[in-house]
């Protein structure tokens, strides 16, 4: 489905990603793992269109997605949970959900079945929510886009764990329902359940792949120095 191969990218004149090869298939979960710095969050704003590719290919469905801008990408089936939720702060819940919606099968009522603790928020604003409100709300409005791939980006930075047990378990509801995802997280025991495969990132290249079950306590230590 999303298909990035020897993709380079970076900010002005800095190059950040030299050398980043993954893949996400239908209905699979991968995360993208790396210590801080690495480029995981650069690789994401570049698939989003955020920042211009300047090397290898990013593929999605197969067709290139290199110099289309964000909202055609997103357009496409991409839905994305930026890094520190970024919510409208002064429109409420109900207007930062349809501010996003595209027609689908996602709707505010399916958003507010998955998330009921927004549905009673739901004319609470942006600015007045808890953290862990704001990051249901932030996936809300990923999924009323209607995406066929969602990318979060530090799915639960911030959380309390009860929270981020409902961030994973709502995660975990979307897998089971089809959805593809990529996530970015630090909660590696957490989400290893969830991912069917990992990537690991170091200075701008993917240097290791593979299941939970294969990321061995020497291989967090080699490259997450875990
Ligand atoms: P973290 O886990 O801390 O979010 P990350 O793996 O997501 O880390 P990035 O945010 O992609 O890493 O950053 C990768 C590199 O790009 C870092 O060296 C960072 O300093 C640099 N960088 C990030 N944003 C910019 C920017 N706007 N301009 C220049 N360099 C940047």
């Amino acid at each position: 489905m999303l298909e990035l191969r020897n993709l380079q990218g970076g900010y002005g004149e800095i190059q950040v990603l030299f050398d980043v090869s993954l893949t996400v298939g239908l209905g699979e979960v991968v995360a993208l793992l790396g210590r801080n710095g690495m480029g995981k969050t650069t690789t994401v704003r570049t698939i989003m269109g955020l920042l211009p590719p300047r090397g290898g290919t990013l593929v999605f469905d197969g067709d290139s997605l290199a110099g289309q801008p964000p909202f055609a990408i997103a357009r496409r089936g991409l839905g994305l949970v930026p890094e520190g939720r970024q919510v409208f702060p002064t429109l409420d819940v109900r207007e930062n959900l349809i501010a996003t919606a595209r027609p689908g099968d996602w709707t505010m009522e399916r958003v507010f079945a998955l998330f009921p603790r927004l549905a009673e928020r739901r004319h609470h604003l942006g600015r007045q929510l808890s953290g862990g409100e704001q990051q249901m709300l932030a996936i809300g409005r990923a999924l009323m886009t209607n995406p066929r791939l969602l990318i979060l980006d530090e799915a639960t930075e911030g959380l309390a764990p009860l929270i981020r047990a409902e961030i994973w378990t709502c995660l975990a509801e979307l897998k089971r329902a089809g959805m593809a995802i990529l996530v970015i997280d630090k909660m590696l025991d957490e989400m290893g359940h969830l991912a069917d495969r990992h990537v690991i990132m170091e200075k701008g290249v993917t240097v290791w792949s593979g299941t939970d079950a294969t990321l061995t306590h020497a291989v967090r230590e080699r490259y997450l120095h875990l």
